[in-house]
């Protein structure tokens, strides 16, 4: 049994405001935080910034975003595409996902494996296929369902198989031809059975929502968190802030198909420079309005990796009127709430899994240190030394 002791660190701990002088203490047998008095071991952080792993609350694990692989889109392809974008995610300081549409149930199969600890990737919240009319929005990573029994049907399919929260498609979106974000989707009494499903076992249901009257639709419907969130009026933020609803809305998506529009097809770059502005003023407008948000990212779309990705999507949060504070919030404890799992991950106390990162910069003054070197342990065991 080794017990670590971390002195003369500043922390972030998920809780507090700053980052401030403190302790803090892990096991390496069992893997979490803990309380006590006598350590085998003592390493001095003087000079670190000391912050929980990052959650990222939207990911395809099995899209192979920098187009590395050829298409086969077989399960052994995706499946190997899928750990190596999860080893990319850790090794980067992201140590739990909310996995938001996958194939052949990888997300899933992966997820027990990292329960058991047979594999060390970071955790995984899955949701299986994702949930989308027939020829709608998510083609390879959804399944087409229409109508609230078979909506029904599906949601108990997919939670059978493991998944911990069901995703809906709300409306249309950028990634595929011959639909906008404005296109409604998923009707309000199909998304609402698929979120009845879910809070019965005590999980969540997400959309992809982009138009702000599929916004609306899904939030009527229950759904515990909007993603991507383009265009809110202030009808949408003032139901997100009555309903609780979070907002997941992953600034990178359209930044990285901006950012390499050449090698892009016409129909997604135009969707995407149109969607860009109003993206961050509805992110602007819900963080002011005191609406919930979590970090997300869309990995796996266009040259949205899986490495740098999540750190700069804090950095794009920041450009778009958030406090850097509130930005590691978002990244760290809201995460865990939004995904169910705060009870085990997502701050550094006693009694949660031993997931943080050091950094040699502070994030406060300059958001841009998460991007910078840094050293990695999950479960308390070190990923990564910088
Ligand atoms: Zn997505």
């Amino acid at each position: 049994m080794v017990k670590i002791k971390f002195e003369n660190a500043r922390v972030f701990t998920g809780k507090n405001t700053s980052f401030t002088q403190q302790t803090f203490c892990m096991d390496t047998d069992t893997g979490y935080f803990i309380d006590g008095e006598l350590f085998d071991k003592t390493i001095d952080l003087t000079g670190k910034f000391v912050m929980p792993g990052m959650i990222n609350a939207h990911t395809h694990i099995i899209l192979d975003a920098m187009f590395e692989f050829n298409n086969h889109f077989t399960a052994v392809h995706d499946t190997v595409i899928a750990i190596q974008n999860l080893k990319r995610l850790l090794a980067h300081g992201v140590t739990y996902i909310r996995d938001v549409g996958s194939t052949f149930d990888i997300d899933l199969i992966l997820s027990k494996l990292e329960q058991e600890n047979e594999l060390f990737i970071p955790g995984i919240i899955g949701s299986g296929g994702a949930i989308m009319m027939t020829g709608g929005h998510g083609r390879r990573l959804g399944i087409e369902t229409d109508g609230p029994d078979d909506i029904r049907k599906q949601s108990r399919i997919n939670i059978k198989k493991g998944a911990r929260n069901i995703k809906l498609m709300a409306t249309g979106g950028v990634s595929n031809s011959g639909e906008t974000p404005h296109d409604v989707q998923l009707g309000v009494e199909e998304m609402r059975v698929a979120v009845e499903e879910a809070h019965h076992k005590g999980y969540t249901a997400a959309a992809h929502a982009q138009g702000n009257q599929g916004i609306k639709n899904a939030i009527k419907a229950g759904v515990d968190s909007i993603e991507h969130g383009i265009f809110m009026d202030k009808e949408s933020i003032q139901m997100m802030l009555k309903f609780g609803t979070y907002l997941v809305p992953t600034m990178i998506a359209p930044w990285a198909i901006n950012s390499h529009a050449k090698q892009l097809p016409n129909f997604m770059v135009d969707k995407s420079l149109a969607i860009t502005k109003p993206l961050q003023q509805s992110l602007k407008e819900s963080y002011d309005a005191g609406v919930k948000i979590a970090m997300g990212t869309d990995a796996g779309t266009p040259f949205n990796d899986f490495e740098n990705g999540s750190a700069f999507e804090l950095q794009l949060m920041v450009e778009a009127g958030m406090s850097a504070i509130d930005v590691l919030k978002a990244a760290t404890m809201n995460g865990a709430m939004l995904l169910h799992v705060d009870e085990q991950v997502g701050s550094i106390e006693p009694d949660k899994l031993a997931d943080f990162i050091i950094l040699n910069e502070d994030p406060l003054a300059d958001i841009k240190a998460v991007q910078g070197e840094k050293t990695v342990y999950k479960k308390a065991q070190l990923v990564k030394y910088s």
